[in-house]
């Protein structure tokens, strides 16, 4: 038969069938429902969050049901290889909790199913090619780039959708000898499958495949002889999928939906190749709300947040970040959070039905206002170690400051515990803005807020000295603040808002405006924690020292 003498003739070197790596990498051997994901990512040493988006799916589906999640690299295409990327690509993954179970890692692969890069796996794609070829069902095509442009040109005209597809793919049916002489002249060819569709206006078929986010899909069936092997032998995305995803026991496939419109090649490349169909989970687009009000999807020039170095620059915690993900992956999430606030998140039932199909909205206000919980969720000494451990990386410039644990922690602790917790942290690099003024290395102490309005410039000396000279560090809240209502109406201030408010011709101003010049003398600015707190945490010398400074 020509088909089997051709398969032969484009893959000699090809000697192990296709049984032979049936039999390498059997079904795996996991309980009833466990599902095993991949994440595909390629070596190009960018990772962004919709790839983290992804792989939080993946992960949550595989470990949830006892499966297996694995990484493997797709490289095929070389133009966009960087050195250390696989490292780089596990690494940023690893600080967000998504650890793989096996695949492709910088010190070697790990796991029965690999080898997990796809430039490494040539001959597994020769051998499933040859098995089409010699079925009949894929051929080498020798059409030029010139002779495929003309074909565009004459279907344009025609106002056909362009393409290697019916009377266009010249060569479908070429026998052994014309496929022999045209190799033995040198000419160039790729390996195209033999579409058994039809476009749907000759009645071609409908299909349908099941989408675990979006239901079942119903879509016209390719009908596009597309190339499988690139004329270095090189497979393309589509052939590399079905051979790997089937080899690799993928059950679930998680990708984005910018896929959807080649998942008709998908579903005819894994029929004609005798294989099951994974199901599949077409994720929605990560989508930014403009000012303006629209949506639009979030881009690498445009949007730093798309990139994960942002988060570890800023400092997000990691758990802020799966925590927000989550929101806007489920969207009963946040009820969950609500009902069970204290629970590790991974006890969360996580669910492909509650994924929204339509883009998901990426909002940094919300990410904040999740972190500002998720970090009150977090223990002082643990706090302090991802502020310090930042620092460390970030702002080195701070690390000394900030070696004192046992400071460090009061700090970080400070009004957390009260009824209405404080939640003043959002992530690294704002928590030690915040807390900057604690520290005389870090305070910068001629970035003050403004003095308020009510009270004169000759007054804030008066004040300052008034309240260095009674100051008692022993002081209890109450003494301490009863001193400060001293000074106020001393002054001629009232001791109390209302008072001022019902009669503001009889006062300069009232004690809360005395108290935020005492506030900005000490810490620079108008708002903060409850200043006695404060004042304990940072000490009588410092206290002292802060107000002398203002005083003169
Ligand atoms: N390498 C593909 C990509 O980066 C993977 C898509 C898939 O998961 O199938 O888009």
């Amino acid at each position: 038969m020509d088909y089997e003498r051709i398969a032969e003739l484009l893959f000699p070197e090809s000697k192990e069938g296709t049984e032979y790596y049936e039999e390498k990498y059997p079904p795996r051997d996991l309980p009833e429902g466990a599902k095993v994901t991949r994440l595909g990512p390629s070596p190009t040493g960018f990772i962004h969050l919709g790839n983290l988006y992804g792989a939080f799916v993946d992960e949550r589906l595989a470990h949830q049901s006892g499966g297996v999640f694995f990484l493997r690299i797709e490289d095929t295409d070389d133009k966009r290889q960087v050195e250390g990327a696989v490292k780089m690509i596990t690494d940023s993954l690893a600080f967000f909790g998504i650890n793989f179970d096996e695949g492709a890692f910088a010190e070697g692969d790990v796991g029965n199913y690999g080898d997990y890069t796809q430039s490494h796996r040539a001959p597994i794609y020769h051998a499933f090619a040859k098995k089409l070829v010699a079925e009949g069902k894929a051929y080498p095509c020798f059409l030029t780039e010139e002779e495929i442009e003309k074909i565009r040109e004459a279907q344009e005209e025609a106002k056909l959708t362009p393409g290697i597809y019916g009377k266009y793919a010249r060569d479908r049916e070429l026998g052994f000898d014309d496929v022999k002489a045209n190799i033995e002249a040198g000419k160039p060819y790729v390996v195209r499958l033999k579409s058994t569709g039809k476009p749907e206006t000759e009645d071609g078929r409908r299909i349908k495949v099941k989408d675990a986010i979006r239901g079942i899909l119903d879509m016209p069936e390719n009908y596009h002889d597309v190339v499988i092997l690139k004329k270095n032998g090189i497979p393309t995305y589509h052939f590399a999928h079905a051979v790997d995803d089937h080899l690799m026991r993928t059950t679930h496939v998680v990708r984005g939906a910018e896929w959807l419109p080649s998942l008709p090649i998908h579903e005819e490349l894994f029929r004609q190749l005798g294989f099951e169909l994974p199901i599949y989970c077409h994720t929605a687009q990560l989508m930014k709300l403009t000012p303006e009000g629209n949506k639009r999807k979030l881009s690498k020039r445009h949007d730093p947040e798309l990139s994960l170095g942002y988060y570890r620059e800023q400092g997000y915690h990691p758990e802020a970040v799966r925590e927000y993900l989550l929101t806007i992956l489920n969207s009963n999430y946040e009820e969950w959070r609500a009902a069970n606030p204290d629970a590790d998140i991974d006890e969360f039932e996580f669910t492909t039905e509650k994924m929204s199909n339509s883009g998901a909205l990426f909002d940094l206000n919300k990410l904040n206002d999740v972190s500002k919980d998720t970090l009150l969720r977090i223990p002082a000494p643990e706090l302090y170690d991802f502020l310090y451990g930042w620092a460390k990386e970030y702002r080195p410039e701070a690390e000394n400051a900030l070696q004192d644990r046992e400071y460090t922690e009061k700090i970080l602790d400070l009004g957390r515990h009260d009824q209405k917790p404080r939640k003043d942290f959002i992530c690294a690099s704002q928590m030690l803005d915040f807390i900057s003024y604690f520290f005389d290395d870090l305070y910068k102490a001629d970035e003050h807020d403004e003095l308020p309005a009510e009270v004169p410039a000759e007054d804030v000396p008066v004040i300052l000295e008034k309240y260095l000279a009674t100051y008692d560090h022993s002081d209890d809240q109450s003494q301490w603040f009863d001193k400060i209502r001293g000074i106020a109406t001393e002054l001629g201030y009232a001791a109390k808002p209302k008072d001022y408010k019902k009669n503001p011709d009889q006062y300069k101003g009232h004690v809360g405006h005395v108290s935020t010049v005492i506030r900005i003398a000490l810490m620079g600015r108008s708002q903060s924690p409850d200043v006695h707190a404060i004042q304990q945490i940072m000490g009588e010398e410092m206290v002292r020292r802060r107000i002398g400074a203002w005083s003169i």
